[in-house]
């Protein structure tokens, strides 16, 4: 085996997976697309001690933290994972590399409309907890869920739901108004819970099993991260689509120590 661990997926759950690992003297490779979910917002926020960080600097920062104490990342694309008598081999665009086991930490996609990628993560976002703070007291628009709008009052009383967004006003690079049918909203933020899909094809491919979460179908782990294929953990949102960047870190932490845990009673090879 090239590797004891191969990561697959750089983002808070394998980073954090990873820095545990490396320290824990495993042979460690991470694989990652670079592309976490809230690469779109400029800053991250509930993230103690880091509130207000760049998302990316985060990472930069994990990166080097795993690199320091001999951890491999690459950035690459994963492009299937295979079973092999004693582990894994994982695909990679350029080369296939091996491992005893393999950890799922590829995220999710938010599927946001055309119309509104250009400002997700600015002033059109799902997560409240994660923005609603910087719109506080503005003129907030909430699409779809009557539910939503209890709270996202917490933010501002001036919340406004409407069943469509069918286009949006831009000015000075920022939202001025949101067209629902026939009228105009006058609106500073939209919030707007855009459908979800875990990055889970190569985890079904090996036969993962998922559960029903509020999100639909996510592949299914117990607390410690281990799927219900031996050798195959997951960790973050690819198995958890509720789960914020500092609770996807200390999913992969979890992860990490069960895994170690598990090579330890796992035979050696040679
Ligand atoms: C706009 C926005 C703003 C947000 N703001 C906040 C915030 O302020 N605070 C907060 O706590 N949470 C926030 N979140 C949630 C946050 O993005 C997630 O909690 C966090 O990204 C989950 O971390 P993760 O490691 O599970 O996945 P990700 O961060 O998405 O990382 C997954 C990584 O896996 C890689 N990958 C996927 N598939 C492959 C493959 N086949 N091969 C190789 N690599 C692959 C991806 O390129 C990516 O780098 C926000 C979300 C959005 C959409």
């Amino acid at each position: 085996m090239d590797y004891e661990v191969v990561i697959i997926g750089g983002g808070a759950a394998g980073l954090s997976a990873a820095l545990m690992l490396t320290r824990a003297r495993r042979s460690v490779l991470v694989v990652d697309g670079g592309k976490p979910r809230n690469e779109p917002a400029a800053h991250m926020h509930n993230y103690l001690s880091r509130d207000g960080f760049s998302p990316l600097e985060l990472l930069k920062h994990g990166r080097a933290e795993v690199e320091g104490y001999g951890g491999e990342i690459v950035t690459a694309e994963v492009r299937s994972v295979s079973r092999l008598a004693d582990g894994f081999a994982v695909e990679l665009d350029t080369r296939t590399v091996t491992g005893r086991v393999v950890l799922f930490a590829t995220g999710l996609v938010d599927e946001v409309p055309e119309l509104l990628r250009e400002r997700w993560g600015r002033d059109v976002f799902g997560c409240p907890y994660c923005h609603g703070y910087e719109v506080r007291d503005q003129k907030l628009v909430v699409f779809g869920e009557e539910k939503k709008v209890a709270l996202v009052r917490q933010w501002s009383a001036d919340v406004t739901l409407v069943p469509s967004v069918d286009d949006t006003e831009v000015a000075d690079d920022r939202l001025v108004a949101v067209i629902s049918g026939d009228r105009r909203h006058p609106a500073d933020a939209l919030v707007y819970s855009a459908p979800v899909k875990p990055r889970d094809e190569h985890l079904l491919a090996l036969g993962a099993e998922t559960e029903e979460t509020i999100a639909g179908p996510f592949v299914r782990t117990d607390k410690f991260g281990r799927t219900s294929v031996p050798g195959v953990y997951a960790a973050g949102n690819v198995t958890d689509p509720s789960a914020i960047v500092i609770v996807a870190a200390a999913q992969g932490a979890q992860a990490a120590g069960m895994i170690n845990m598990d090579l330890l009673s796992a035979p050696r090879e040679g």
